[in-house]
């Protein structure tokens, strides 16, 4: 395993391995752009460095304050103790616990402290961590080192158990591919080479594709609309929810999201500063807003239940953060309280994290609505793609 210490990497090699492709296969669909340039061996975005915090390209919320990863740890034993047969004296099947994209590993180090505290069963649990980065998992495992941790690079191998766990803007890391509307046809929407990098159109959407893309039926859109679709996204999803309906658990599912797939979403971004998505390709970070109703829809057809989006504001408001922060605060010397009344204000404000960012909760099928959402947040059947991307 090659493991580079810094991102020293010349951003023209990502450029010219991608220009070199292009001349030899012909234009790419934009998912394989971007995978290429966030998941190339060794060159790729995360794979030769760490993008988080105030010095990289993002803060995610875990980076933002141990605040979030203690409520979801809460949260997460509370769907245990929920999910637990009636003591019978049987054996209970041993969970296990999983992470999709776990960064830096500080949300599971943070909700291993809360289980460490509250529920020792959780905290026992083998962590199961879907990471595809190596530099990652050497950071992982440093902030991990009291867990006995399983790295993936894909869900083909999870435990046969009940899972417990979370993904925090891993699915909007996903590479996303682009259809565009012209002249009332959907064409696939491609990079090219001419010889800068930059957009391209191919061909029209076939009657299977606007299926696969939701866009069958769908009333026509004015010139210039984008259509996204995440189809690894959709295959994980697909995976964790035939997990779930199998075995049980729940799975946390935070991002910035919508409810639709019409619009380009995709953004670029370096040093906390958007930049053009054909920059430095390899250096800078690129990600897109999730298809929350694509990925209800996988859940249901896998026989799960995805209960949300909610607002990530709503959520931690109704799951008790404020009066989290307020208890931590009163302990807190005043430099300490102001941080932390600070980082409650990003987490929750509309005007920061609080609207963009949404929350969904991956569940087996059946009645109830946990803590944090409502009634009507519990989707039971697929939207018809007639429906879809309207609104
Ligand atoms: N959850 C973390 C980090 C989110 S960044 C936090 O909240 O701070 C996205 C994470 O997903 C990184 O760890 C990245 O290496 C990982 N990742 C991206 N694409 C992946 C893929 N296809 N398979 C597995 N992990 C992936």
């Amino acid at each position: 395993m090659t493991v580079a210490t810094d991102n020293d990497i010349n951003a023209d090699d990502v450029t010219s391995m991608i220009a070199a492709q292009i001349a030899a296969d012909g234009p790419l669909s934009l998912a394989t752009y971007i995978e290429r340039a966030l998941a190339t061996p060794d060159v790729g975005y995360y794979q030769s460095g760490d993008p988080f915090g105030r010095e990289g390209d993002f803060i995610t919320a875990p980076e933002i304050s141990g605040l979030f990863g203690e409520m979801c740890g809460l949260f997460l034993a509370h769907m245990f103790e929920l999910g637990q047969p009636l003591d019978t004296g049987a054996e209970k099947p041993q969970p296990a616990i999983i992470e999709c994209g776990p960064g830096r590993g500080t949300l599971m180090a943070d909700m291993q402290h809360v289980w460490g505290q509250l529920m020792p069963e959780l905290a026992a649990c083998h962590i199961h961590l879907i990471e595809t980065s190596p530099y990652l998992r050497t950071i992982q495992q440093q902030t991990l080192t009291e867990s006995v941790i399983h790295w993936h690079d894909d869900l083909s191998a999870l435990p046969a158990a009940p899972l417990y766990g979370i993904a925090n803007e891993f699915f909007d890391a996903l590479p996303v591919a682009h259809a565009i509307c012209r002249e009332g046809i959907w064409r696939h929407r491609l990079v090219i080479a001419d010889p800068d990098l930059g957009f391209g159109e191919g061909t029209p959407l076939t009657a299977t594709e606007l299926d696969r893309w939701h866009l069958s039926n769908k009333a026509a859109s004015p010139d210039g609309t984008v259509a996204e679709l995440c189809i690894l996204g959709e295959d994980i999803m697909h995976i964790l929810a035939a997990h779930i309906a199998t075995y049980g658990g729940a799975i946390l599912i935070i991002d910035y999201g919508k409810s639709d797939n019409i619009g380009d979403t995709v953004q670029a971004v370096s040093a906390h500063k958007p930049v053009d998505l054909f920059y430095q390709p390899g250096q800078v970070d690129i990600s897109h807003w999730v298809d929350f109703n694509a990925l209800a829809d996988c859940a249901l057809a896998a026989g799960a239940r995805l209960i949300g989006p909610v607002e990530q504001g709503t959520f931690l408001a109704k799951i008790g953060l404020k009066a989290r922060a307020e208890q931590a605060a009163t302990h807190a010397a005043p430099d300490m309280r102001r941080a932390l009344l600070a980082a409650y204000d990003r987490l929750v404000s509309p005007a920061q994290m609080g609207s963009a960012f949404k929350v969904a909760l991956l569940v087996p099928q059946g009645e109830g609505t946990p803590p944090g959402f409502m009634n009507n947040d519990i989707k039971t059947e697929a939207v018809s793609p007639a429906e879809r991307g309207d609104g």
